[in-house]
């Protein structure tokens, strides 16, 4: 780190995260890295002395949603400099990773391009990126060229510094990271790089931190979550995911623990049985399928068939009776027919989901299924995807109506638009309106629910302190 950053002067980060749960917690363990730097966070652009783009890249829309914010910032930056300042402009994530140099030459006023393995060096960058704009005569909109996309062989994890504060009672924790699955629509092998587990000690040092610091609800974070073989404490062997829930679980403040994303493939008995042996596990699963045709799956390169799914399904709910499942579909992926359409929604017909994402295939440069010669037309797409979401839908919504008369335990987040109503979320992460003293505020308590909507269900609190 430089001089010129470790000094007291207040700085404004606005940071913007777009995608999935991974950069949510890759963009807090940026602040977790600025904030000794003095940087402060703002929602108001512009203020910004540092503006970064925490980027997604498994859809089209979403790097699009980058061109057009990056568009929005520049009349900012461009204040900054003719009042004698500048903004420092980053995009981070997997659209960095992908495609860093077509940013810069679209966007030449940004200044570090950098991919999700090298958030640890921010501190450098910056240094690099001021030092290089200083040596100018004349900054202009002209960025400072800063282009990241290594993969490093030290993991980002080491380097990073401890998480010290969290909003609410909810927190990520990073497991895992990068695959080695190599779907054939998917970029993520090529942003996030191969497979990763953090050895147990790390990942419990870090649990521990969150139950010091009043976290009561822990979602385990991993691209591919259930493929997690972290090195023991004696570093004699490696331990599956089930078993490190066990032992996240002795943590008595963690009240609810969670994992996202699973594979079919990387399900394990043990990951069973933690469904069947640990309470605080909620009985909620997101297994994305993305398909319900066997010649699909094929295609897509995931290497398991429809009634593997179905027999994995099977098994989670021998295990715990009430767990209820969510799910990805691609719809539209090249090559898809009728029948294989059909086949998707008979496969949702026989599972049953609480909720699931479903959405058009959208080509990402590089993968396999970009180069094929037999992608949909659009108007199918759009077609296909709404017979989907109309099941799906109907679904979501015979689930809501059977949650009421149930007894759940809810975390609550926040106070509710209307008066005396406070916010939470069931087991199933369903939103739920209740009307509480605002106490309640980050605590878990049981919730009676009494009525649903499509969206989200309405209880009364069971047992309060007040
Ligand atoms: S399992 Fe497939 S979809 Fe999931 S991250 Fe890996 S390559 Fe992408």
């Amino acid at each position: 780190m430089t001089s010129s950053l470790a000094n007291t002067e207040k700085r404004y980060l606005f940071i913007k995260t777009y995608g999935c749960q991974m950069n949510v917690y890759d963009s807090n363990r940026m602040t977790d890295i600025l904030t000794p730097l003095g940087f402060e966070i703002t929602e108001d652009l512009e203020k910004a002395d540092l503006a970064i783009y925490n980027t997604c890249h498994i859809r089209e829309k979403a790097s699009e949603k980058l061109y057009s914010d990056l568009g929005r910032v520049k009349p900012f930056k461009k204040k900054k400099i003719e009042n004698g300042k500048d903004m420092l402009i980053a995009v981070a994530g997997c659209t960095a990773q992908a495609e860093g140099g077509e940013v810069m030459r679209r966007a030449p006023y940004v200044d570090m391009v950098f991919g999700p393995q090298s958030y640890q060096n921010l501190p450098e960058m910056i240094a690099r990126a001021m030092r290089e704009k200083e040596t100018r005569d004349n900054p202009a909109l002209r960025g400072a060229g800063i282009l990241n996309v290594d993969f490093p062989t030290q993991p980002k994890f080491d380097d990073l510094p401890e998480m010290n504060k969290v909003e609410g009672a909810s927190a990520f924790l990073s497991i895992q990271e990068g695959c080695d699955k190599f779907c054939h629509f998917c970029v993520v092998p090529y942003t996030r790089g191969a497979e990763y587990s953090r050895p147990v000690k790390s990942v419990m040092d870090d649990a521990r931190r969150l139950s010091d610091l009043g976290v009561k609800e822990v979602t385990l974070l991993g691209q591919n979550v259930n493929a997690y073989h972290g090195a023991t404490l004696d570093g004699s062997g490696e331990i599956p995911l089930g078993q490190l829930i066990q032992e996240i679980a002795e943590f008595d403040q963690f009240e609810i623990i969670r994992y996202i994303t699973s594979h079919p493939n990387d399900v394990t008995q043990d990951l069973i049985e933690a469904h069947r042996d640990v309470k605080k596990l909620s009985p909620y699963l997101h297994l994305p399928v993305q398909s319900g045709s066997n010649r699909i799956l094929k295609a897509m390169n995931r290497k398991h068939t429809r009634n593997e799914y179905f027999k994995l399904i099977d098994q989670f709910r021998d295990a715990r009776p009430d767990i209820a499942f969510s799910s990805d579909f691609i719809i539209g992926f090249p090559g898809e027919s009728d029948q294989d359409h059909r086949d998707t929604l008979d496969l949702i017909r026989h599972v049953g989901y609480a909720q699931a994402y479903s959405f058009k295939y959208s080509m990402r440069p590089g993968t396999p299924a970009a180069s094929s010669e037999f992608q949909i037309e659009e108007a199918v797409k759009v077609q296909r995807l709404s017979e989907v979401q109309a099941l799906l839908d109907e679904q979501k919504m015979a689930f809501n109506q059977k949650c009421v008369g149930q007894e759940m335990t809810v975390l609550f987040e926040r106070k509710a638009r209307h008066e005396g109503q406070l916010s939470g979320r069931s087991p199933y992460m369903q939103s739920v309106y209740v009307q509480a003293n605002e106490r309640l505020i980050n605590q878990v308590a049981p919730v009676r629910i009494v009525g649903c909507g499509n969206n989200s269900l309405t209880g009364e609190v069971i047992i309060t302190d007040n």
